[in-house]
């Protein structure tokens, strides 16, 4: 297909956005399909939803997005979060979902379930998790965004946190894609451009429990969906260009209420002696093709061994300097991809920290 087959009118569409709705609202359905890509569809609703409780379940046909077969299709959505819909504003909502089958259990791409069991049962740790995702736009033939046509741009160096016309590429992307966050209450604590030409990063947290990964999730819907009204495309992908160049990670922030509160220091140090002994299921569940990226180059750590340290990029969890100065505060476990699930990463860290719960 060519490049602008078809050419979006968004004057045309500005007049339509502006109509009455008759009292009608909108709510756009989101969830997670079978490919750790996001799907939607959306249902006119009578009334405002006071609360998630109001928001009717919902289905849609599993055999057409990798999450069930023809012969049973029907994946039903449960709405477990919603928010105030960017595009369309007015009351008009999105909604995040929870998918499941016909016979009363989680669909098996519903990895939300279980980390709210876990998150559930440890609530009075209070867990925090603050996540920096990173990502790579690219143009509509896969390319990143502004880089020479079957070439490289010059190596890395000038383009983290860079300033100037071809330091940075589609900041009109990450500037739309930051205020429809905060339109939506979405927690986006900060962005920055990555080391990476055409890379770049946001940051959601600090979200307490299962809402970190309802956020996070949402604030990828609408990283997809703002840069399709660019043209261009969103990887997650951990090493998009193999070679010299950054991959893209997830790093977890992660702290309970005794690590944030005085000598919490101890708790931090706790929490590192557990990690080390679930590397393996740690690194099962932190994203596909993270063993491209962690290679111990580029300031990552190696794939099968975990280490830690005060301040180092090197190492599969860093402590930041500040807080080991202070004696509390968090961790920052550097080993999750930018395509890891944060339901799962989340998950299992609880589990890792505080002990395993039956669902
Ligand atoms: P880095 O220095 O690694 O680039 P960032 O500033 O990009 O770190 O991201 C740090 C993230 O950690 C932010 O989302 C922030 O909200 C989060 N964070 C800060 N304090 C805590 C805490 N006590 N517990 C969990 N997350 C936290
Ligand atoms: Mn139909
Ligand atoms: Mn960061
Ligand atoms: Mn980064
Ligand atoms: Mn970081």
């Amino acid at each position: 297909m060519a490049e602008s087959t078809i050419v979006s009118n968004t004057a045309n569409l500005e007049k339509y956005l502006k109509l009455p709705q008759g009292g009608k609202i909108i709510a756009e359905y989101v969830w997670i399909d079978g490919s750790n890509g996001v799907r939607s569809k959306c249902k006119t609703l009578n009334k405002k939803p006071s609360s998630v409780k109001d928001l009717p379940e919902w289905n849609f046909d599993g055999s057409s997005t990798g999450q069930a077969p023809g012969h049973d299709s029907d994946v039903y959505l449960r709405p477990v979060s919603f928010y105030p819909d960017p595009f369309r504003l007015g009351d008009n909502i999105l909604v995040m979902c929870e998918t499941w089958g016909a016979d009363g259990k989680p669909n098996p791409y519903n990895f939300r379930r279980d980390a709210a069991v876990i998150m559930e049962a440890h609530a009075k740790h209070e867990f925090w998790f603050g996540l920096e995702q990173e990502y790579t736009l690219l143009d509509f033939h896969g390319w990143p965004y502004g880089w020479p046509k079957n070439g490289f741009p010059a190596p890395q160096g000038p383009y983290y946190c860079g300033v100037g016309t071809g330091k940075v590429f589609c900041r009109d992307i990450v500037e739309s894609h930051y205020k429809a966050c905060l339109y939506a209450g979405i927690n986006i604590s900060g962005t920055n451009a990555e080391v990476m030409p055409a890379q770049w990063e946001y940051q959601v947290g600090p979200c307490e429990g299962i809402d970190l990964g309802d956020q996070l999730w949402m604030s990828r819907f609408l990283l997809h969906r703002v840069a399709e009204e660019f043209g261009a495309k969103v990887t997650f992908a951990p090493k998009p260009i193999p070679g010299d160049w950054n991959g893209a990670g997830l790093h977890t922030n992660v702290s309970s209420k005794e690590m944030r509160a005085e000598g919490g220091m101890k708790y931090i140090e706790e929490a590192m002696e557990k990690l080390s002994k679930r590397q393996i299921e740690h690194m099962a569940v932190y994203g596909e093709d993270n063993q491209l990226r962690m290679t111990g180059k580029h300031e990552t750590s190696s794939f099968d061994k975990f280490t830690w340290g005060v301040a180092n990029r090197g190492s599969s969890v860093r402590v930041p300097r500040a807080c080991a100065q202070e004696g509390k505060g968090y961790f920052e476990d550097r080993r999750p991809a930018s395509n890891a699930d944060p339901y799962q990463i989340t998950g299992i860290i609880v589990e890792t920290l505080c002990g395993k719960v039956e669902g």
